[in-house]
């Protein structure tokens, strides 16, 4: 069996726990009784073993017990990292959401209450990548605000376009529900402020664009025009759908649109493609603003 470059370093061990995939970790007893009631019993009863979770073992190494559990070295390590900071590779961040149900798993099996307390505070980093499994894993342990920047993020698409992800049997039909009607309420708000930029943006504190100003008596400029117009009836559709500012820059390629629409505007001409580009950012971020509002 394979020993961990740690264990070389640990001549105190009297533990050796076995992944399942054969990697040997010198433990210590005293930690793991501390850790998880499982293996405290495990260490205090005497043998056979009384739980069915940690069959008895008859190996034994460097006259060490040898333990053999059923997780593989990656999760053991960082099980045992969370006590041992020392049996941690780099910085111990848990790198996808399949490890960190692993590790939830483990952890819950060993009976490691403070691991199973904290964990869910790291789906937090998994929110943006995996919105709709983070808001299930979420709202299942009651982490609100994890829940609530998992929701958000689930903005980018259609719920149309939703995949089934395994985590929602965690979650109720009303907490589905509510997810649902977040992202109705939010399509609509993203889609009435986009509307509202019909004939001016005030709602871009102090921003005048040129399509709004201009006096040239352009039949493209007139009363910002009829391109504006139908860029205004695409942008409210697309955010009803993804209402979020990201959405914008998506395949709308707005520069360009407004530099064909305004070509024969000899004012709009110059002034109107740098000021589809400004538009554009505080757009975004504007609409990113009030649908964080939401809740
Ligand atoms: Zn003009």
């Amino acid at each position: 069996m394979e020993d961990t470059e740690h264990n070389h370093q640990s001549p105190r061990a009297d533990v050796i726990l076995r992944s399942a995939d054969g990697h040997d970790f010198r433990f210590y007893k005293y930690l793991l009784s501390l850790a998880s009631p499982v293996f405290d019993t495990m260490f205090t009863l005497p043998q056979p073993s009384p739980s069915p979770l940690l069959p008895k073992s008859e190996d034994t190494k460097d006259g060490l017990p040898v333990v053999k559990l059923a997780e593989e070295k990656q999760v053991l390590q960082r099980l045992l990292g969370m006590y041992h900071p020392g049996f941690l590779e780099k910085d111990g961040k848990i790198v996808s959401l399949d490890e960190w149900r692993q590790l939830f798993n483990a952890a819950t099996k060993y009976e490691m209450k403070d691991v199973v307390r904290s964990l869910p505070w790291s789906l937090e980093s998994f929110a943006e990548a995996e919105p709709i499994r983070v808001y299930a894993l979420a709202t299942k342990h009651g982490q609100r605000e994890i829940a609530q920047k998992a929701a958000f993020n689930t903005l980018r698409q259609p719920f149309g376009e939703w995949e089934f992800v395994p985590e929602l049997k965690y979650i109720t039909g009303t907490d589905l529900q509510k997810l649902f009607c977040y992202h109705v309420a939010c399509g609509k708000l993203a889609s009435s402020t986009i509307e509202s930029c019909r004939q001016n943006a005030n709602i871009l504190a102090g921003s005048t664009f040129s399509w709004y100003t201009c006096r040239s008596g352009s039949s493209d400029c007139k009363s910002s025009g009829l391109w504006w117009q139908k860029v205004i009836d695409e942008l409210a559709v697309a955010l009803k759908q993804k209402p979020r500012g990201g959405v914008l820059e998506e395949g709308h390629d707005l520069i360009t649109r407004t530099s064909l629409a305004v070509n024969d505007c000899c004012i709009c001409r110059l002034k109107a493609p740098a000021d589809m580009e400004r538009f554009k950012h505080e757009i975004v971020t504007k609409i990113d603003q009030v649908i964080s509002q939401v809740s």
